[in-house]
């Protein structure tokens, strides 16, 4: 299957879903992971133009160690707006290039505005895609595809509709998060966070809730024709 895992900042989606997303690399899936925003403005000390290209790099680096292709839109932080049409065919391209099987992204409800507009154009995104007189560089995509939301930041309000066992890619994705360096020092520094404890944290707490030693949890989209007769996630 082609995996397409689409979070807001550069490093959400190693945070919230990444051991799925290793696992699935694991067992031989195509993976593709990126974000929409380039992380300009999460940082105290270094400019945002620097930021941005060293957070760039430190994607790149966490999506080598998962295994994944690696994207970036690079939107600023702050402006990720759903009702931006431009943005919207961005996103849609990005579908028609993975041409996706499964597409995972933020809950529609979360800590912060940018993750919630990316949860909104994902979703939209995903329908989007297979219309013909939405032009983008590559042709429309041909179905609709299942979407699953990941977890919200520490795991407020959310309730897993679905686990996957990440057991034997906790360290993956820990060590794909650990490439997010100059993001380790901001969560720091901005909400007093120890980013790796916290994911290794909620990765227990989902584990214990389905009764393995660490898993991450998701919530599926129930929209028309978003249904699979099988058991997407691994
Ligand atoms: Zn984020």
């Amino acid at each position: 299957m082609n995996i397409l895992a689409i979070g807001c900042h550069p490093d959400d989606v190693e945070g919230c879903c990444g051991g799925t997303l290793a696992k699935f690399a694991k067992q031989g899936h195509q993976i593709f992971m990126g974000s929409i925003a380039n992380g300009s403005v999460g940082h105290r000390v270094i400019p945002s133009d620097e930021l941005k290209q060293i957070r760039l790099e430190e994607a790149r680096a966490g999506a080598k160690i998962i295994g994944a292709q690696h994207f970036c839109i690079g939107a600023d932080d702050l402006t990720v707006e759903a009702s931006n049409m431009d943005l919207l065919k961005e996103v849609v391209e990005i579908v028609r290039w993975a041409k996706p099987d499964l597409v995972i992204t933020h809950n529609p409800q979360d800590y912060m505005r940018d993750h919630e507009q990316t949860s909104e154009l994902v979703t939209s995104a995903a329908f989007c895609a297979t219309v013909h007189h939405l032009a983008t560089k590559s042709l429309e995509y041909d179905r609709f595809v299942p979407v699953y939301y990941m977890e919200t930041a520490a795991g407020v309000d959310f309730c897993p509709t679905d686990y996957v066992d990440i057991s034997d890619t906790i360290d993956i994705k820990l060590a794909a998060a650990t490439c997010h360096k100059s993001q380790l020092t901001w969560l720091k520094d901005h909400d007093d966070m120890d980013f790796l404890e916290t994911l290794r944290m909620i990765s227990r707490f989902r584990g214990n809730q389905c009764g393995v030693l660490y898993a991450e949890g998701f919530r599926h989209y129930s929209g028309w024709q978003r249904f699979a007769t099988k058991r997407l996630l691994p």
